[in-house]
């Protein structure tokens, strides 16, 4: 393409009027794809033939986007997870805004690198970070970071309750401890925090696993044993974990409780409210999570139960110096000057491991403008409502069983007719499961408690309706029936 030595540009659109055109057809199909996902089934799987068009080899040549985005129309958009449509309530996922559909492609527009530098985004972030806090009960003096997930902001939260364990952690590594160090959680905490600890150096043996009671709540008196006892054997317990919302069965371990053990033994109190934090909008829940606002860090998705655009998550730490003298660092290439762009408020990455970020607060400050906070409040109630619904139809149902208490969002049932064999229950149940999401009905993913297979809905779902619920119910009933009668 170089000619003449004149200078080339082939990544910029080369006819403007045609790019504007494309783009003005993408977002008429998209508002329409989001307008109608009710109408499409809930998932469809990759069929063979899309798997194949996928195995294209590096692209050497050029392609007119508009065949690009046919491509896209065909092997993409029909196979998609899903979690967009109102039936699906697989693992927990969000189901995003369509305001934040918009400010990804404002965000990406701008284009801002968030790392450095003075400029309104920066601010934007730092003001959607100020009313997390807010959110959450957490103080002004507080700080925070908006990560990509949740994974990221409890590796945050347990790097800066490591670091705070002992003063030469980061300059010494682990091999400057006297004492090893040890975490307390439930076996019911979530495996990102297991994650972290192997990451932090800490070892997942460092990780005393509490079991837990009928209602997966984590049990205080073995969690004081197990603390006594490390004591004794010359370990340092630092950290204490609490769960607001676990993945198994959306279960709240008794907060008031931990907060008393974590500030008598003086041990860092960091929650995982990956998705269940959220619930702290809700009236009800405001005094039984009222201990939340006195944790020392508290990690949650936006992306979950704000209903935020993937990927959108935050960690709040009480301490904010803790905080910045667990990742401070000023190389000579980041100095801050008076004015000019490297003027502006201290950067992101004195709070964190990442440099370049990306303008993920664009979403959340449009979505809570747009909507206001209380719409939200509003949303994550019905869902609750609607878990609370759900169980209810499943506890009328002869045929159905519900499997744990529902203290949240989350509820776990399975199929159980009269004389069937128990020891047969777990694999027709797996066979509802995946017949309810191979006809697109709907998305249930499953879980294992006290060693019986169950099915699972995790509402964190915008669009949802009651009779969403009423059909979930209805077909769990008729497939497992069908099946039930062609394998008893
Ligand atoms: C989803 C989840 C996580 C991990 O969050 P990501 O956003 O997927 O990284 C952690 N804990 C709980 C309880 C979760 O539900």
């Amino acid at each position: 393409m170089k000619s003449n030595g004149l200078e080339h540009h082939p990544l910029e659109p080369q006819d403007w009027p045609a790019f504007r055109a494309t783009a003005h057809r993408m977002v008429d199909d998209m508002v329409d794809w989001m307008q109608t996902i009710r109408e499409k089934p809930a998932w469809q799987a990759p069929p063979p033939a899309v798997q194949e068009a996928i195995q294209e080899p590096l692209p050497e040549s050029q392609q007119p986007l508009d065949a690009v985005y046919e491509d896209f129309l065909k092997l993409i958009a029909p196979y998609n997870k899903g979690n967009i449509h109102p039936r699906f309530w697989g693992w927990v996922e969000g189901s995003s805004l369509p305001v934040g559909v918009l400010a990804e492609f404002l965000a990406a527009t701008l284009n801002p690198n968030l790392g450095i530098g003075d400029h309104s985004p920066v601010y934007i972030e730092r003001r959607v970070i100020d009313w997390c806090k807010s959110m959450m009960g957490f103080p002004d003096s507080a700080s925070g970071l908006l990560v990509s997930g949740a994974s990221t902001a409890n590796l945050t939260g347990l790097a800066v309750a490591r670091n705070n364990a002992q003063s030469n952690i980061r300059q010494k590594g682990l091999h400057s401890l006297e004492k090893p160090l040890t975490v307390y959680a439930s076996v019911e905490t979530h495996s990102c925090l297991q994650k972290s600890l192997e990451v932090l150096g800490l070892g997942t043996d460092a990780m005393r696993k509490i079991p837990v009671d009928n209602h997966y709540r984590i049990r205080i008196p073995e969690l004081r044993a197990a603390i006594r006892e490390d004591r004794k054997k010359g370990l340092l317990p630092f950290c204490l974990i609490g769960n607001i919302g676990t993945a198994g069965t959306g279960s709240i371990d008794p907060l008031d409780e931990l907060l008393a053990v974590a500030r008598e033994e003086k041990l860092w109190f960091h929650i995982d409210g990956a998705f269940g934090a959220l619930a702290y909008l809700v009236p009800e829940f405001r005094k039984p999570l009222a201990a939340m606002t006195e944790a020392d860090s508290l990690a949650f998705d936006l992306h979950k139960w704000m209903y935020m655009p993937y990927e959108a998550a935050c960690v709040l730490i009480r301490d904010t110096e803790a905080h910045r003298r667990s990742f401070h660092i000023a190389p000579s290439y980041l100095l801050k000057h008076e004015s000019g762009i490297a003027a502006g408020p201290e950067p992101f990455n004195h709070y964190g491991i990442s440099l370049s970020k990306g303008f993920t607060s664009l979403k959340i400050w449009m979505g809570l403008k747009t909507y206001g906070l209380q719409a939200f409040a509003d949303t994550i109630e019905q869902n609750i409502r609607q878990a609370r619904y759900l169980a209810e139809k499943i506890e009328k149902e002869p045929k159905l069983e519900l499997m744990a208490p529902v203290a949240l969002n989350v509820v776990c049932y399975r199929y159980k007719p009269a004389d069937y064999p128990e020891e047969r229950l777990d694999a027709l149940n797996k066979s509802i499961v995946m017949a309810v999401q191979d006809q697109g009905i709907a998305v249930p993913t499953s879980t294992i408690l006290n060693g019986h297979y169950v099915i699972r809905a995790a509402i964190t779902n915008h669009r949802s309706r009651f009779d969403d619920f009423d059909l979930l119910v209805k077909e769990t009933i008729r497939i497992g029936t069908e099946m039930a009668a062609t394998t008893a």
